[in-house]
């Protein structure tokens, strides 16, 4: 109970900032990857496999998957995820620089600017509300997204953890954030953000506010709860238009 009057409490105080993380928050990296899991199928995997569309591609997702779960930020994950593929199928004729051109002219095509977010971004910053992104990650593969995605146009600033030397939920990355908002205290900050461990945990440790998005999954019992839940970042508008503009 108490923690449930906490978490009314926190709702009627004013957000000065957000810090959010880029993906599977204000990229759908989920789906994006999808697409091109999809696209292999369909271009390299189907003439040669006895596997359905379906499957492929729920191992292609598992695979992924349970390389970010041995890692905080997987350094040479694109060359496992394609040295797994190929030794699973090697009837591809394809060998692992040619798939990683490949992949990344799939993942090009899927990343296309979140009109939605992107306006949503574009009225914080007409509001003067400071705010940012913190994503683990390589510096050229991020910002290359960055800018795909038009959100170099619109971040006031973008850390990322292979540029500074260290990653959510590291403490000094959330500093750094808090930093660039040129806010005085953590708790005037909420982080929005798809992991429990490194987004959310790691933000509510610094001492921000925080909001989760859930992506269909239930919230780690082990772990303290966000102070919000929301389905999309678009979401965070109803958090911000009770607020009077700045
Ligand atoms: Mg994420």
């Amino acid at each position: 109970m108490a923690a449930k009057n906490q978490r009314v409490d926190h709702m009627d105080l004013a957000i000065d900032g957000l810090i959010f993380d880029l993906d599977n928050t204000l990229f759908d990296f989920d789906g994006a990857f999808a697409g091109v899991a999809n696209k292999f199928y369909e271009q390299h995997l189907k003439a040669t496999t006895a596997l359905t569309r379906a499957d492929a591609v729920a191992m292609m997702t598992r695979w992924d998957h349970d390389l970010y779960a041995t890692t905080q930020c997987v350094p040479n994950l694109k060359e496992r995820r394609f040295v797994r593929w190929l030794s699973e199928w090697p009837d591809t004729g394809l060998d692992i620089a040619a798939l990683n051109r490949w992949y990344d002219d799939s993942m090009d095509q899927q990343m296309q600017p979140d009109l939605e977010v992107n306006g949503l971004l574009a009225d914080l910053n007409d509001r003067r509300v400071p705010w940012g992104i913190v994503t683990n990650g390589p510096s050229t593969m991020q910002r290359h997204k960055c800018q795909a995605l038009g959100l170099d146009q619109l971040a006031p600033f973008i850390v990322i953890s292979e540029e500074v030397g260290y990653a959510k939920p590291d403490h000094r990355i959330f500093r750094d954030a808090l930093d660039a908002t040129r806010l005085d205290r953590p708790e005037q900050v909420m982080f929005v953000g798809d992991s429990p461990a490194t987004d959310i945990d790691g933000a509510r440790r610094f001492g921000m506010r925080t909001a989760w998005v859930r992506r269909g999954r239930q919230f780690p019992f082990e772990l303290p709860p966000p102070d919000h839940t929301i389905d999309s970042v678009t979401e965070i508008r109803h958090l911000i238009d009770a607020e009077p503009t700045r």
